[in-house]
């Protein structure tokens, strides 16, 4: 028998932290600027200078709100009882896959397929190019 009170609390909780830092650290962009930056970051943003700069932190501060927005969707889903469910087969994804991935739509077995069918997919659309052009050779 799985609690599911428990898992629900214990996402929320991730949800919740998650949401908060990503806040924190928006707002914190805005009120500094570019002066103060997160280790992880920095990197990629020391090469750059003006506009280029501009553009990449503008970027980041998408990416960003995209997060929020995705953790917002998920602590909607997560009251209406869909939260952590594939929506493939509606099986219980893990609390381990949800830690990882907070935003996983699928569960490990049906992402894996997924993944099979589009290998699959990509081969026979290679096959059938290079078909293609074979009978293009004529
Ligand atoms: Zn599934």
């Amino acid at each position: 028998m799985t609690d599911t009170t428990a898992r629900d609390t214990h996402l929320r909780g991730i949800l919740l932290a998650r949401r908060g830092e990503v806040q924190e650290d928006v707002q914190r962009r805005i009120r500094d600027g570019r002066t103060d930056r997160p280790i992880d970051v920095r990197d990629e943003m020391e090469h750059c200078d003006g506009d280029i700069c501009k553009d990449v932190e503008f970027a980041l501060l998408q990416m960003k709100a995209e997060t929020l927005r995705r953790v917002e969707e998920a602590l909607g889903q997560l009251d209406a009882g869909t939260y952590g469910r594939c929506f493939q087969c509606g099986v219980e994804i893990s609390e381990t896959r949800l830690l990882a991935l907070p935003f996983a739509v699928r569960c490990k077995t049906c992402e894996e397929r997924r993944e099979q069918v589009h290998a699959q997919t990509q081969r026979r659309a290679e096959q059938h190019s290079s078909f293609l052009s074979l009978s293009d050779m004529g």
